[in-house]
């Protein structure tokens, strides 16, 4: 179990320093509470299983998605102009910045990467390659930044779920954030995540997290182990070389220069979410209609505002919030 050492820095000066450096929302979570409440019992990825030195404060950074790019209509169209890569470019950026200066002042810093996939534990046709050391969307729920919605997107007050966040572990003793106890989600009767989800992945509290990664993450771990298995089981030269030289060589070219359709993708369902300071006035009148609503979602939809509330949502309730 972390252990918290004693420093000069305050909690109020760590969010200072963050929200200096670019951050627009930054809160701090108990590692002892993550420990304690891991999102998937059957995977528990918390705090201590990464280290038992510097796990005993989470500091949660955020920044807003450009509201631009949400008014792209497509869902493949915003990894296209490289905005959401940059900006976690930034993000990286200024959470080892936050590193360096928890560290000039005494208190150890740990980076930890949001996105990571780890080729040794991914089971093909198992797992999601999503699997993160440690999930950011759980933790900012822990340090009050927000609350999960229906398909256990990350809804903020200001922005709804339109941030990129970004994670360092702290041993120092600073107050942490306590969570939000209501949700902010409107829950089914809204349901506009679902009725946009090109995958069809949004679920009654849940998300299909396999559907949605072939959008989400299109370019993604699975589908270059696929791409070079493939290569290799054509029998002759002349057709290996005919796929190398393919589309899909392009995509996966184009996903090294700058991890488009890697680290990022589809995000449809935080475009047309309704919730956050934003949307009124920067997003409505762009994002109002749902192209990809069909009568079938609609009537999913009814069903799960009669139906009662599934085990999915009870195994989430912590982060979920009240409803
Ligand atoms: S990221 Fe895209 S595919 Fe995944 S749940 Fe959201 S809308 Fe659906
Ligand atoms: S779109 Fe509606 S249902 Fe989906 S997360 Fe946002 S508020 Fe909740």
């Amino acid at each position: 179990m972390n252990e918290l050492i004693p420093t000069t820095l305050t909690a109020e000066a760590i969010k200072e320093k963050a929200l200096s450096l670019g951050a627009d929302l930054v809160g701090i979570a108990d590692g002892a509470l993550m420990d304690q409440y891991a999102p998937d019992p059957l995977n528990p990825r918390t705090p201590s299983h990464i280290t038992e030195y510097d796990g005993g404060r989470v500091i949660v950074l955020a920044k807003r998605i450009s509201f631009a790019t949400s008014r792209l209509p497509a869902w493949n169209d915003q990894h296209k102009f490289y905005g959401d890569e940059l900006l976690i470019s930034a993000l990286e950026e200024l959470a080892l910045d936050l590193v360096f200066w928890l560290e000039d002042n005494g208190a150890p810093g740990l980076l930890i990467p949001y996105h990571h996939v780890d080729p040794l534990k991914f089971v093909k046709g198992e797992d999601t390659q999503a699997t993160y050391p440690l999930s950011a969307e759980h933790a900012a729920v822990e340090a009050g930044l927000g609350t999960l919605g229906l398909n256990q997107q990350l809804i903020t007050p200001e922005y709804g779920p339109r941030v990129i966040l970004g994670l360092v572990m702290t041993s120092a003793d600073v107050v942490p954030d306590r969570k939000m106890e209501k949700t902010l989600c409107l829950g089914p009767e809204c349901g506009r995540c679902l009725k946009a989800c090109p995958a069809d992945a949004v679920q009654h509290w849940d998300r299909d997290w396999k559907a949605c990664d072939k959008f989400r993450s299109p370019f993604g771990f699975e589908f270059l182990s696929d791409y070079l298995t493939g290569i290799l089981k054509e029998p002759e030269q002349e057709q290996q070389i005919a796929k190398l030289r393919g589309m899909e060589s392009s995509e996966i070219f184009q996903a090294m220069l700058r991890g488009s359709g890697v680290i990022t993708g589809c995000r449809r369902c935080a475009d047309v979410c309704p919730v956050g300071d934003d949307y009124e006035t920067l997003l409505k009148k762009w994002v109002d209609d749902i192209p990809e609503e069909t009568p079938e979602k609609l009537e999913r939809l009814q069903v799960m505002t009669e139906a009662t509330l599934p085990e999915s949502y009870h195994n989430q309730k912590r982060w979920v919030g009240d409803l």
